[in-house]
Order: structure tokens, then C-alpha cells, then sequence
């Protein structure tokens, strides 16, 4: 689960991690209140949106006066923000924070993620901070510090030490650094976080180091043990059919393609993605309505996939087990009847009641075409949508 940078901010400051002074604001006249609150200037108005790159598609903005600083809010706030992280359609900017300028000597990165391969926390940072780290990653990989720190042993002095000469910071700044990095890491720890970025971590003319930026992702499945982040939660930012899945315990995730999928467990899910692949077609989502599906959950299910407009056709690939054929088929027609359907739907099934569940198909008199295995429905599929 992503948060807005205003809410990662909050939570740095629990941390010992130092951020700029700023505040929020949800309309227009919060805006022009918290203007007001600055003495002095540069301050800097920023969207809220959860994607990044909102410098260069001009939802980041210096103001040298309060006059300039309006006019930044009445342009950003409202606009449609469109970043590399948006997409082409971009995000409606519904939030703003107006924080106070910093004087940047220097922009550096630094992040928190879990490492799969070596089952460990790294910690990346990089003197290039501020532009797109992936470039960086991509032309220039030495130029970023990768330290792996081992999860029962925590954070040590000689790793932090490697970090901030990694950095080059200044003498004068390796103390507050220091506490810096052990409460990110904590941060990372204890609110059991997927991702956390600054870019940038700034280096102040007066040598403070000061979190610019702030991106925090919380692994969904620890949500459960911290309900107080799930107040963070801005279902504005999330993709609608999504959080409409969600609501029926789906496991749902938008994707680019024209092919929508419905599914009974994420292996199979995903093997059929690749199959679906394969053929030279691209699948428009997943969803895994799981092994224990109810007839309404596959109703549901249906019907979201059939709302998702880029969806030209559907492959249905059921393997009855726990969720029997009959079942299935049951909530497809009494879904399919309510919607309607003017695209192709091919259905492959197979298990536990597949006969009771093809009868159910065919009777229902839908225009479904059936597969005979995994390979014929995905080849099926491919050529209607080519
Ligand atoms: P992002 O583009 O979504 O990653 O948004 P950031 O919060 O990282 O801001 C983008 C860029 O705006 C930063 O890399 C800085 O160069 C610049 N910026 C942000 N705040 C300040 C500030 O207080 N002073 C100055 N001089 N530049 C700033
Ligand atoms: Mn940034």
C-alpha cells in the first residue's frame, strides 16, 4: 500500500528522519492559509499524488514570493499531473503540500528495499540523487552503494560508516546521518515496509542532511497488525476496479493487455498469463478468485472484468477442486445475464463437476466458446482478439 509524501513525512518525523517544514492542504483556500504561514521564501508547492516524477510534468514548483506561490497553486492544484509513473491518462491533483525552500548543495539518493535473492534489507544510496535512479541503475551501476543488511542483526556502525563515506558527506554530518539512517531503518522495521525512498536526500548549504521527497510502500499483507496506517490509505489514488475487487476478496491487478482473465488460484493464474503470452497476446489483468470462490465472488469477478473497457476478450480457466465446476459456472450465467456480453468468452474447466458445470454453460444459451485444455483456450483467445 503506497502513501501520499505529506503522510511519509509524518512518519519520519516519528523517526528521527529531518524533513522540511510544511503543510497540507485539500483545497484551495488551506493553500493560501498555509502560504501564510511562511516568512520567508523560496517555498515550494508540490502535488500530492501517489506516483513520482511530478517534478518534470510540472507538479513541483519554486516560488520566490507569495504571489508567485498562488499562482503555482491555482495551477497545480486540479491539474491532470501526467508523470512516467502515471501513465499517458495522468492523476487529477487533489492535494497539495507547501513546504519551505531548501538551500541544495547537494541532491543524494537512498532507499530501503527487500532483497528476495539474499533474503536481506539493502540499502541503496547514490551521490546521483534527485534524477531518475533507474537511468543511473541502467548506465552507470557503480555509482550506486548496495549494502545488505542481515535482518536478525540489524543495522551496524561499519555499514552505516560505508553509506555515508559512499555518499561523501561531509565530516560535520555523519553524526545526525547516522541517527538518520537507524531510524529509517527502524521506520523500515517496525511499520514492516515493502519500500522507502528519498529522492532526494538532500545535503544543506549549512551541511544538513534533509529528506526532500518521501516514498513509502507498506507490504499489503502486514497491514493487518497496523491499523493505524490503514487511516493512509487514499483509495483516490488506487485504480478503481481494484478497490471495487477488493471489496469481494479478489485478487485483482489491472494490466495493460486486451485479454481479461478470471482464474481459480495465482499459480494458475500466472501460468495462464504465460500461456496467454505465448500465443502473442496480451492479458488485460489477473484474477485469481481463489480455490474457495463463492458463485457471488465469481459473479463479481465476471463483472468487473467485463467493466474494464481495453478488455476485448475473456479467458475463463477453472480448475474445479475446492471451487466445483458447477459452482462456477452457476455464478458466470447469473453474472453473465445481468451484464450481458458482446465479446468472446472462451472457458476452459476441468475437475470437480465439469460435466454438472458444461451442462450449466450450455443450457444457459450465453455465447461462450469452450476449450478443450490450457492450449486450444489461449489460442482461441489469441486469434479473436488479432
Ligand atoms: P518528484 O519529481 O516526484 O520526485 O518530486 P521531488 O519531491 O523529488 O521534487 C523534484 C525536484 O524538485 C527535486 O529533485 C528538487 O530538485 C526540486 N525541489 C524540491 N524541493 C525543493 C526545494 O526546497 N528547493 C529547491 N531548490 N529545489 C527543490
Ligand atoms: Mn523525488
Amino acid at each position: 500500500m503506497k502513501i501520499h509524501e505529506y503522510q511519509a513525512k509524518e512518519l519520519f518525523k516519528g523517526f528521527n528522519i529531518p524533513v522540511p517544514e510544511g503543510y497540507v492542504a485539500f483545497s484551495k483556500q488551506k493553500a493560501l492559509d498555509n502560504i501564510k504561514k511562511f516568512k520567508t521564501f523560496p517555498i515550494v508547492v508540490k502535488a500530492q499524488i501517489h506516483a513520482g516524477g511530478r517534478g518534470k510534468g510540472g507538479g513541483v514548483k519554486l516560488a520566490s514570493s507569495e504571489k508567485q506561490a498562488i499562482q503555482f497553486v491555482d495551477e497545480i492544484l486540479g491539474m491532470t499531473l501526467v508523470t512516467h509513473q502515471t501513465g499517458p491518462e495522468g492523476k487529477k491533483v487533489k492535494k497539495l503540500l507547501i513546504e519551505a525552500g531548501q538551500d541544495i548543495k547537494k541532491e543524494l539518493y537512498l532507499s530501503l528495499l527487500v532483497d528476495r535473492e539474499t533474503a536481506k534489507i539493502v540499502i541503496m544510496a547514490s551521490r546521483e540523487g534527485g534524477m531518475d535512479i533507474e537511468e543511473v541503475a541502467a548506465k552507470t551501476p557503480e555509482k550506486i552503494i548496495k549494502v545488505y543488511v542481515d535482518p536478525m542483526m540489524g543495522i551496524s556502525g561499519y555499514q552505516l560508516r560505508e553509506i555515508a563515506f559512499g555518499l561523501n558527506l561531509p565530516k560535520n554530518t555523519l553524526k545526525e546521518f547516522g541517527t538518520m539512517l537507524k531510524g529509517f531503518y527502524d521506520l523500515f522495521i517496525q511499520k514492516d515496509c515493502s519500500m522507502v525512498e528519498i529522492n532526494p536526500l538532500i545535503l544543506t548549504s549549512d551541511d544538513r542532511v534533509l529528506a526532500l521527497d518521501a516514498k513509502v510502500d507498506f507490504d499489503s499483507n502486514a497491514l493487518g497488525r497496523h491499523k493505524e496506517l490503514m487511516e493512509l490509505r487514499d483509495l483516490d489514488e488506487e485504480d478503481p476496479l481494484e478497490v471495487e475487487a477488493s471489496k469481494f476478496n479478489l485478487n485483482y491487478i489491472n494490466l495493460d493487455g486486451n485479454i481479461g482473465n478470471i482464474v481459480n488460484g495465482a499459480g494458475l493464474a500466472m501460468a495462464t498469463m504465460d500461456i496467454i503470452k505465448n500465443a502473442g497476446a496480451e492479458p488485460a489483468n489477473f484474477m485469481d478468485v481463489g480455490g474457495g470462490a463463492t458463485a457471488e465472488m465469481v459473479e463479481n469477478a465476471f463483472k468487473i472484468i467485463l467493466s474494464d473497457k481495453k478488455v476485448k476478450a475473456v479467458l475463463i480457466n477453472i480448475f474445479g477442486g475446492i471451487l466445483r465446476c458447477d459452482i462456477f459456472a452457476q455464478g458466470i450465467v447469473k453474472a453473465a445475464k445481468k451484464t450481458g456480453i458482446d465479446i468472446p468468452v472462451i472457458v476452459r474447466m476441468e475437475g470437480t463437476n465439469v460435466d454438472q458445470g458444461k451442462e450449466i454453460l450450455k443450457n444457459s444459451n450465453l455465447k461462450l466458446t469452450s476449450a478443450r485444455d490450457l492450449a486450444d483456450a489461449a489460442q482461441k483467445v489469441a486469434a479473436v482478439v488479432k
